[in-house]
């Protein structure tokens, strides 16, 4: 392929919307072009990359025994109602009518779909297990789309889908999709890890996220180097101690004005954070809550919706702090709340705590030598694990010390269990022929996410250093002299040589100046570089080189060899 005859457009600035490398160097190296906030159109070049992407995704798919069909993006809302996400979804499933007046959904994902159409289909367990796949473009009503690819109002997703006759046999077409997906990801080029992850209202403990590692990834992930435990920070579980604190005298209560926040308190009292016990109250299914922490940690709000068991979960409002507490936000505590009754929950590091500062449940008021058990009324069942694990935590498996991380969530698999073949009454007939229904898994890749995420993980200050299985081409041919037309046809030659070899290749065939050709080369980041100009040739030859070795690397091979020596760094 000529670049002349590409519709190509390096661009010198980054865009001014771009908060990370992979999202600039995606618009500056012409792989895509925005069309509005989170729509992307994806140039000839970032198509190339995408396809690519997509063909290793499909060959794993096949190879683990997934069946590609395609379903439509536009889901009528009845498949929705049947599950009961036409609700649940809330504003981040785009809506829409026909002219009958008839609503519909553009899909975010498709599980009410493919229950729908396996259902149709299956009825006896010969035909399972099942697992079929798509790569299709999926539609999010994102609250903020950014970082280009990455959170996006629009973009191609595999999803698939596995149907069993049994939780049992669920395991191992999980396990299958698991393993795809560690293939797929090496495949491009990609570091990613499998992080246990929260599996939402579903349940269970069938979840993992794939995850690669990057600063600028959105997900924080607990790590433990002892054993390699990886737990997204929604999930991730921590091993506390009980507290064991020495007897205290009797609480007192202490004026605290104008300071509202376990900060202002702190510097007031002039005793450290970790001394006081942070307590909020939530809204759990519309009913106050009461949530005790240690003064230095966070409410994981995830975990506190598990152990609650509530549907849904916020902060309470004003006023039902108020009544449940007596006092406001910065004021509200554990001991003798107003509401008597309320339920009070409160982190297992919490068991045991003597000593504590607590809100007095009375504005500007503070309770000091607080003991939880002696003082409060929360049950020995309602300390839990319920705060945000971070670094230095213990690790819930091996006991060392763990670390955190930022990721990227490039997949995801999950054991659903039955809850959309319930819904869908999805039942096959067993041998007895007695109907049961079906297990299911579901499985998704961001196809255009991990593109960028190959980009997020493999660029320096020049540009970007393709793998080169997913590279737009494997290799550019800078032709320096592209009016000499010995020198030109040495360039095309090569070109067909590299193409009859499997090898695909750019040719820059452009008027400018190397320089021009080099930095557009180095921004693109193909894999390999060849430069063939009129000097190079009177010296012996072409000069090879990969995008990720410097200059001093740069080799002058003949001609002939040329294809060889390609051959060989591309397989580095
Ligand atoms: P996230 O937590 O990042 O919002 P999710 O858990 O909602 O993602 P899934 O429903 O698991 O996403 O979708 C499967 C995959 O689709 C994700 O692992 C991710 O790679 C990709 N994906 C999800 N939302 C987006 C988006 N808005 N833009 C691009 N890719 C996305
Ligand atoms: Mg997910």
């Amino acid at each position: 392929m000529k670049w002349t005859k590409m519709m190509i457009q390096t661009l010198r600035d980054d865009p001014q919307d771009a908060e990370i490398d992979s999202h600039k160097l995606l618009v500056r190296a012409s792989l895509v072009k925005k069309i509005s906030g989170g729509l992307y159109t994806f140039l000839p070049l970032g198509m190339r990359s995408l396809r690519k992407v997509a063909a290793i995704i499909r060959e794993e798919m096949d190879r683990a025994g997934a069946q590609e069909l395609v379903m439509p993006i536009l889901q009528p809302a009845e498949l929705w109602q049947q599950s009961g996400r036409w609700e649940a979804m809330g504003p981040n499933m785009f809506k829409l009518k026909d002219r009958a007046e008839k609503p519909y959904a553009l899909g975010p994902t498709a599980e009410e779909e493919v229950t729908d159409v396996v259902k149709s289909i299956v009825s006896s367990y010969r035909q399972l297990p099942i697992t079929v796949y798509q790569i299709q473009w999926k539609f999010r009503d994102e609250i903020r789309p950014r970082f280009g690819l990455m959170r996006s109002k629009e973009f191609l997703m595999k999803d698939a889908y596995s149907f069993d006759v049994s939780l049992d046999a669920a395991d191992a077409s999980y396990q299958a999709m698991y393993d795809a997906y560690k293939r797929i990801f090496a495949r491009c080029g990609l570091k990613a890890y499998p992080v246990e992850a929260d599996t939402g209202d579903i349940g269970g403990k069938f979840s993992h996220e794939f995850h690669v590692l990057a600063e600028a990834g959105e997900d924080g992930i607990a790590f433990c180097p002892g054993c390699g435990y990886a737990a997204n920070l929604e999930k991730a579980e921590r091993k506390v101690a009980a507290a064991a604190g020495e007897p205290c005298p009797a609480y007192e209560e202490v004026h605290t004005p104008n300071a509202k926040t376990i900060e202002q308190v702190s510097a007031f009292m002039g005793v450290p954070g970790s001394a006081f016990v942070k307590s909020l109250v939530y809204a759990a299914d519309g009913k106050p809550v009461m949530v005790c922490v240690p003064g230095d940690r966070d409410v994981n709000e995830v975990k506190l919706k598990h152990f609650l068991n509530a549907k849904t979960l916020e902060l309470a409002d004003y006023e039902m702090v108020l009544k449940a507490s007596g006092a406001n936000a910065g004021s509200v505590g554990p001991v003798k709340p107003a509401q008597a009754d309320l339920r009070i929950v409160a982190d297992q590091a919490l068991k045991g705590a003597t000593g504590r500062i607590v809100g007095a449940n009375k504005d500007d008021y503070h309770l000091k030598n607080v003991d939880l058990a002696r003082d409060t009324a929360i049950a020995d069942g309602d300390y839990a694990d319920l705060v945000i694990a971070q670094a230095g935590d213990v690790c819930p498996r091996c006991g060392k010390t763990m670390e955190l991380k930022r990721g990227i969530e490039v997949g995801h698999v999950f054991k659903l269990g039955t809850k959309y073949t319930d819904a869908f009454k999805a039942v096959y007939k067993n041998d007895q022929l007695q109907e049961n229904v079906m297990v299911m898994g579901c499985y998704g890749i961001g196809v255009s996410r991990t593109v960028q995420a190959v980009i997020e993980q493999s660029h320096d200050k020049d540009g970007i250093i393709w793998p080169a299985s997913v590279a737009p081409f494997q290799v550019v041919i800078d032709l320096l002299d592209p009016t000499d037309k010995a020198v030109a046809k040495v360039a095309f030659d090569l070109e067909a040589q590299l193409e009859a070899a499997g090898i695909d290749v750019l040719v820059d065939d452009r008027a400018d100046r190397p320089g021009v050709k080099f930095k557009d080369a180095d921004l693109i980041g193909f894999p390999v570089r060849v430069v063939v100009g009129a000097k190079g040739l009177a010296n012996g030859g072409v000069e090879v080189k990969r995008r990720d070795q410097d200059k001093s690397r740069m080799k002058i091979v003949p001609t002939a060899d040329a294809v060889a020596a390609i051959r060989e760094l591309l397989a580095q």
